[in-house]
């Protein structure tokens, strides 16, 4: 028998979620460090050299990876000999864990929550509550898992009920080109088959907290079907040349995890859920004895990149930028963005939109202006903002025409591929779509010199600021021609990888 003590445990939970904001776990460091190494596409290379320059920084500095510090989830196996010194719920104790990580003035986290998802949908501030699945195990110990999960990534989670004779290879090569980006590769792909719905899914967010060691299993050979799954997949999935932020490559996942259950003789139910390049999570147990102290990783785990500093990349006055001058921007250019830059995202934008239909003044002159898909992470100490990555574009598709054909905004920058109505609108207003690596957001917050915000401060991270930034790297993805590097890149790695036929357009 062990006894559990309150805070313990509520330390524990807060320790964990502080140290995943700003530590990646070391295999997912050393297999992208092999992947960046193999990697040919100079694109997709530069992206991921992003990402592992960045992940150090947030080592060294205890920032966050990405501003999206994610919806706290959390697995508990409970021993059955285990007795709890707290008056409060296992749920409600987790929750005050949450709370504490994410408002720790030294490391404050963003809260990402809201309350009354279909409704008021309003931010609970604190990041709670965390959700919880939990397991009685024979045993006197309390084995956790903690992870905090980017809403890119989560939204790209799928289920299907297959029938017992499809194929669920072929369902994952048909679906995952369809996830587009905004999933954030290099990653993880987690599939539970089997069960019932809920317990598919159970059991792929589950599998994606598993080490990465697809590269043992290689070298030792499988022994079970959900091993000989893991294979076949790996090798598939890279073979689309998704590659890093979808930018085509060699490498779109670092492994595929599968976790299987009997299930019904009429279905077949598959579940998938990727983890990002964000992949944040952290094991540990509880025996009675205090509270965890999990060993931070060595700096020795990360390799020596340096960025190549823009070398062959367009250096940009965003202050005196015309239409004339970004029509001549190609997709795929590498562009260093420097001068005032606006902000905004999904609520900030559905505001603009609503004003421009009911004729109203705008707050913020957009006339040849740039806007940046973000909602940072607050400063602390002498920062003058938090890690500030961009955010998913194409949840801001539906607004591009209105705001493009109203407003004089010339362009955008965010994070993965946009929708063919967006793409239309660009080409058709000769305006130009960027995009920075997400999971890379500590690192494109060194760039900013200033921020202050122009409108709806009562938005939160989802007011319109204005940043003033010095060399920000991004690249173009889609030019004023309507060229999208997230159509041409993929297709051309497909095709250099030449183990899955390219459809022709
Ligand atoms: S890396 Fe991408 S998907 Fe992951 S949390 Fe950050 S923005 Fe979201």
């Amino acid at each position: 028998m062990s006894t559990i003590r309150e805070d313990d445990f509520i330390q524990s939970i807060a320790d964990a979620f502080q140290f995943i904001s700003y530590y990646h776990p070391s295999d997912y460091i050393s297999a992208l460090t092999e992947a960046y190494e193999r990697e040919e596409s100079p694109a997709a290379k530069d992206a991921m050299a992003q990402i592992l320059v960045n992940s150090r920084m947030c080592a060294e500095g205890h920032r966050p990876i990405c501003q999206d510090t994610g919806i706290a989830v959390v697995f508990l196996k409970i021993g059955m000999n285990v007795q709890w010194e707290t008056a409060q719920s296992v749920q409600e104790l987790v929750d005050e864990g949450v709370r504490r990580a994410y408002l720790d003035v030294d490391n404050v986290l963003r809260a990402s929550i809201l309350s009354d998802p279909a409704g008021a949908r309003k931010n609970t501030k604190d990041n709670a509550p965390a959700v919880v699945h939990m397991e009685v195990v024979p045993g006197n110990t309390v084995d956790v898992i903690v992870a905090a999960k980017g809403g890119g990534s989560e939204n790209k989670s799928k289920f299907v009920m297959l029938n017992p004779g499809d194929n669920i290879v072929d369902w994952v090569i048909e679906t995952v080109p369809s996830m587009g980006a905004g999933w954030c590769p290099p990653g993880i792909l987690g599939l539970g088959i089997g069960g019932t719905p809920e317990k598919a899914m159970l059991l792929a967010k589950s599998a994606i907290m598993d080490p990465i060691d697809i590269h043992e299993l290689k070298a030792r050979g499988p022994s079970s079907t959900a091993e000989k799954l893991r294979l076949e997949l790996y090798e598939k999935v890279n073979a689309l040349g998704i590659g890093a932020q979808g930018l085509g490559g060699l490498t779109t996942v670092l492994d595929v995890k599968v976790r299987d259950y009997p299930t019904h003789a009429a279905s077949k139910p598959v579940a998938m859920i990727p983890n990002c390049a964000a992949t944040r999570h952290a094991h540990f147990v509880l025996d009675g004895t205090g509270p965890v102290e999990l060993t931070p990783p060595s700096l020795d785990d990360w390799p020596e990149i340096s960025l190549a500093g823009g070398a062959g990349a367009r250096r940009v006055d965003l202050n005196s930028l015309s239409k004339q001058e970004v029509v001549t921007w190609q997709a795929g250019d590498q562009i260093l963005l420097s001068g005032k830059l606006l902000t905004g995202r999904d609520a900030a934008h559905k505001r603009l939109v609503d004003m421009i239909a009911a004729g109203d003044d705008l707050p913020v002159d957009f006339s040849n202006r740039f806007i940046y898909y973000v909602g940072p992470v607050d400063p602390v100490r002498d920062e003058v903002v938090g890690p500030a990555g961009p955010t998913t574009s194409t949840r801001m598709d539906k607004y591009t025409e209105p705001l493009l054909a109203k407003t004089g905004l010339i362009g955008m920058v965010g994070k993965s591929e946009r929708g063919p109505t967006a793409i239309a609108s660009i080409g058709k207003h000769g305006a130009v779509y960027c995009i920075a690596v997400g999971g890379a957001a500590y690192l494109v917050s060194k760039a900013i010199r200033s921020a202050k915000v122009l409108a709806f401060p009562e938005l939160g991270m989802e007011a319109i600021y204005e940043f003033d930034v010095k060399d920000m790297p991004v690249t173009v993805a889609v030019d004023a021609r309507g060229n999208s590097v997230h159509n041409s890149g993929p297709a051309e790695w497909r095709a250099k990888i030449g183990k899955i036929p390219v459809a022709s357009a």
